[in-house]
C-alpha cells in the first residue's frame, strides 16, 4: 500500500555540481524533458548544487534559473565540500513527496525516472538504480566488484550490490536522511541502514558526457574507508584475534627458550629471535593503532561538529 496519494506527487531532483560546465546545458534539458514526461499533478523543483566549482558553472546555473522560474535553484556552496555534502545540501532544500538524486555528467539516465516513479506508485520508499554495465575500465570494474563483497561482508546491515547513488527516496526516506547529520557520510550506505521498502531497477549507467572523473580514485577510496568504518567494528575485531594469535606465540616461544636453556641446554642466539620478535609485534601494534586512529579520528569530525558544508548564497525566481 502506498502512504501517498497521486493527487499530491511533487519530486524534488537534487544533482551536485562540481565543474560541470559543458555538460550542464544538456543534461538540465534532459532532466526537465523526463520530469514533464511524468505528468506529476503537483510538478516537480530540480536543485542543483554546486559544490565550489572553480569553471564557469555557477554562471551557467543561475542562467538555468532564470529560465526555469519556480523550477530549478541553485545552491552555492562556499567550497567544495565532496559530493556526499552536496546531496546533503539539496536534500535539505528539497520541499518534494519523494526526492531523486542523480550525477550531473550525464552518467544517470533520466529515462529511468519513469521507472521509479512507478516502483513508488506500488509502495516502495526507496527505489534505487542497480548498474546493469559500467563504462569505467577493468581496474576499476575490479575495485568496485571486490568492494561490495567487502563491504558485504563486514557491514552490520546489507548493502545492496551495485546499488548507485541514483535513486528516488520518499519524503519519509529524505527526512530519515536530514535527520543524520554525521560526518564523513556515505550516502548509499545510510539509504540501505533506515530500512523502509527498497528495491532495485536495473539501469545501464552511460559514459560521462564531457571531462574526466571529479571523484577518481581517490575520492572513491575515501567513500570506501567511510563505508568501511561507518558501518562496521570488522577491523578492531581482527586486531583482537591478531592479538590474541601473537599473544599465544610469544607463549610458545617464551616455553621453547625456556625448554633449550633449562633442559637441552643450548645455547640461544638472542640477537636473531629478538630482530623477528620486535619487528613482528612493532608492526601488528602499529596497524592496530592506526586502526584505532581511524575511529578516533572520526570520533574527533563529530565532537568538532562542524557542519558538512556551509551555503554560499541560493538562486531561484
Ligand atoms: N561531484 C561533486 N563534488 C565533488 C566530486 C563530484 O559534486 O567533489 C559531482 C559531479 O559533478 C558529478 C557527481 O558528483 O555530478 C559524480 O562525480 P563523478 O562523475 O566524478 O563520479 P564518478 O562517476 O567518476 O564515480
Ligand atoms: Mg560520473
Amino acid at each position: 500500500m502506498s502512504h501517498h496519494s497521486a493527487d499530491n506527487e511533487r519530486i524534488s531532483v537534487i544533482s551536485p555540481v562540481y565543474n560541470e560546465q559543458d555538460n550542464l546545458r544538456s543534461f538540465v534539458a534532459e532532466v526537465l524533458g523526463a520530469l514533464d514526461a511524468l505528468n506529476l499533478p503537483k510538478g516537480y523543483e530540480l536543485i542543483l548544487v554546486n559544490d565550489g566549482s572553480t569553471d564557469d558553472s555557477a554562471m551557467i546555473l543561475d542562467v538555468c534559473v532564470r529560465e526555469h522560474p519556480g523550477v530549478v535553484t541553485a545552491i552555492h556552496l562556499a567550497r567544495n565540500f565532496g559530493m556526499e555534502s552536496a546531496i546533503m545540501a539539496g536534500l535539505e532544500e528539497s520541499r518534494g513527496n519523494a526526492v531523486i538524486i542523480l550525477d550531473s555528467d550525464g552518467q544517470d539516465d533520466p529515462a529511468a525516472f519513469q521507472a521509479f516513479v512507478e516502483k513508488w506508485r506500488e509502495g516502495y520508499d526507496v527505489v534505487y538504480a542497480v548498474r546493469t554495465s559500467r563504462k569505467e575500465g577493468a581496474v576499476q570494474r575490479f575495485l568496485f566488484w571486490s568492494f561490495y563483497r567487502v563491504i558485504g561482508w563486514l557491514a552490520n546491515f546489507d548493502l545492496p550490490a551495485d546499488a548507485s547513488n541514483f535513486a528516488l527516496m520518499d519524503q519519509n526516506v529524505a527526512e530519515a536522511l536530514r535527520s543524520m547529520p554525521e560526518r564523513n557520510r556515505f550516502l548509499r550506505g545510510l539509504r540501505a541502514w533506515v530500512g523502509f521498502r527498497q528495491c532495485g531497477v536495473p539501469v545501464a549507467r552511460r559514459a560521462r558526457q564531457k571531462g574526466k572523473t571529479r571523484l577518481g580514485l581517490r575520492g572513491q577510496w575515501k567513500l570506501a574507508m567511510n563505508a568501511i568504518f561507518a558501518f562496521s567494528y570488522v577491523p578492531l575485531f581482527v586486531f583482537r584475534i591478531a592479538g590474541m594469535l601473537t599473544l599465544l606465540l610469544s607463549a610458545g616461544l617464551i616455553l621453547w627458550a625456556l625448554y633449550c636453556k633449562l633442559i637441552a641446554g643450548l645455547e640461544l642466539r638472542a640477537w636473531a629471535s629478538q630482530l623477528i620478535s620486535t619487528s613482528f609485534f612493532g608492526g601488528i601494534n602499529l596497524l592496530g593503532i592506526g586502526v584505532v586512529g581511524e575511529y578516533v579520528a572520526r570520533i574527533h569530525d563529530e565532537v568538532k561538529a562542524r557542519p558538512n558544508f556551509i551555503v554560499q548564497r541560493i538562486t531561484r525566481e
